[in-house]
């Protein structure tokens, strides 16, 4: 868009992520002429490219739990639920399942509840079924997790642990692809994709009608009465922008992480397929198996590793992957698969999430009339990218209607569950939540 191209739309959502591009498709739906605009050269090359894309069920809110079981139905038919015409490139969701090691954040009393609520299929194994289902692993008790360059870190386990496996778990193998996959659906909707196009201001208009007025870095303009904060990270920059969110009780903060590329051990994968994602609070890791047959392993945010905050603006981040985090949370896996090797060059991605007070992300209007915001996901909200799209399209719909969503929250029941799940849980106002208080919600 040129300096001279000044532009209206119904609705602008800043940010083409997972967040954005699924908002985008919903609001486009209902007919509105929508805009997703994003600085990126297409959609999905913030956060959302790189995710793991693990899919899992275990949270420690039953409202997480139906959140998460909901979407991965929409990831199991994605060609269906976005629509796409015969031929697109899809993304696609591995049911590796998964296994939760025990540890005392996530009770297997509190999952087998929420399971059995739900109609989730798991099994329950003892340390010796985790030998004879998962090859190369090692079921000792390290918790809590230790500093690798402390003593304690090799101390032997206290005991054995066991694990609860949801073999309907598994992981989105290609996130990227996925975020195009939601921006074409958009765009088949009628929404119109606008990239390498970065706002750089927000004010409310001088018409007095209660349009937004957004400035782009090539100077062009964009009014409109329905401005969708997506921007992943950035989201407390474009808010800054927009002089929103001195009223939130919860707030946001980007954070740094990595993930690392390992050869599988010897045995993990079973012939001819690929072993389990593996989540391990135990020892401070999680790792899921690529389509290829090799690793993927990420950190936990154990409370002995300090976490690496961004300060700063978030696009002066360095995003190569660092020999330190490689050894940290590859040595954490290798103490339970003993048989990992430990390549001699760390290769893998860096990436930023943006983490609310409480894990828990913000769905929600703001105290400014149009302006909503789809931010803090915490670094475990891909997997309900789909469903994000339908709680902003519910939230919008009640406050464009006159509703206070506030006083009298939106809703979404879900189609597999039945139940019904209160918007208000996103709410910036909330308390915090009473969750594990770490990257697994
Ligand atoms: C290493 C890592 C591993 C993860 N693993 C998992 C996992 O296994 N499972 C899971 O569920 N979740 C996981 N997550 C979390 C998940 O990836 C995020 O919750 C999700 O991708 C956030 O999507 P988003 O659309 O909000 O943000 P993003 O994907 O970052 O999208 C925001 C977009 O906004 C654009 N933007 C920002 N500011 C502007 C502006 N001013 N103008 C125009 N455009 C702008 C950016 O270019 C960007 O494309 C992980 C995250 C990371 C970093």
């Amino acid at each position: 868009m040129t300096e001279s191209t000044n532009r209206t739309a119904d609705g602008v959502v800043v940010g083409a992520g997972i967040v954005g591009a699924s908002t985008a498709y919903q609001l486009a739906k209902t007919g509105r002429k929508v805009m997703l605009v994003d600085k990126g050269a297409g959609p999905g090359y913030g956060s959302s490219s790189a995710s793991s894309g693990i899919i899992r069920f275990e949270y420690t809110l039953l409202t997480s739990v139906i959140v998460a079981w909901e979407a991965a139905h929409c990831w199991a038919d994605l060609g269906a639920y976005l629509q796409a015409p015969a031929g697109e490139a899809l993304a696609s969701f591995y049911r590796s399942g998964k296994i939760m090691m025990d540890c005392p954040a996530f009770p297997r009393a509190a999952l087998r509840t929420y399971f059995d609520q739900l109609g989730i299929e798991y099994e329950e194994w003892d340390a010796a079924e985790l030998r004879r289902r998962v090859g190369g692993i090692n079921p000792g008790r390290h918790f809590p997790p230790k500093p690798i360059d402390s003593d304690a870190f090799w101390d032997d386990p206290s005991e054995e642990i066991g694990a609860v496996y949801t073999p309907q778990a598994g992981f989105i193998d290609d996130p990227r692809l996925a975020c195009e996959n939601f921006a074409n659906a958009a765009r088949r909707a009628g929404a119109e994709t606008v990239y390498l196009t970065r706002v750089v201001g927000i004010s409310a208009g001088r018409s007095g009608a209660g349009l937004w007025r957004l400035t782009l870095d090539s100077g062009a303009v964009i009014e409109t009465p329905l401005v969708v904060n997506a921007a992943g990270p950035w989201s407390s920059e474009l808010n800054a922008l927009a002089g929103i969110g001195g009223e939130f009780a919860i707030t946001t903060r980007p954070l740094r992480q990595e993930v690392h590329g390992v050869p599988a051990p010897e045995g993990f994968n079973p012939p001819g397929g690929i072993g389990p994602c593996v989540a391990d609070q135990d020892l401070g890791y999680y790792l899921h198996p690529e389509p290829s047959g090799s690793l993927q392993i990420g950190g936990t945010e154990p409370e002995c590793d300090a976490l690496d905050w961004v300060v700063g603006p978030v696009d002066a981040v360095d995003l190569n992957r660092t020999a330190e985090l490689f050894e940290k949370q590859v040595t954490r896996a290798a103490r339970r698969f003993p048989g990992l090797a430990i390549p001699p060059r760390p290769t893998g991605v860096a990436g930023v999430y943006d983490v609310a007070t409480d894990w828990t992300p913000i769905y929600d209007k703001t105290d400014a009339p149009g302006f909503y915001v789809a931010i803090g996901t915490s670094g475990n909200q891909f997997k309900n990218g789909p469903l994000i799209g339908e709680f902003m399209n519910a939230i919008i719909e009640t406050g464009q209607s006159g509703t206070d969503h506030d006083t009298s929250p939106a809703t979404y029941t879900g189609p597999v569950t039945g139940r019904t799940v209160d918007l208000s849980f996103y709410s910036r106002l909330r308390e915090p939540a009473a969750n594990s208080g770490t990257v697994a919600g």
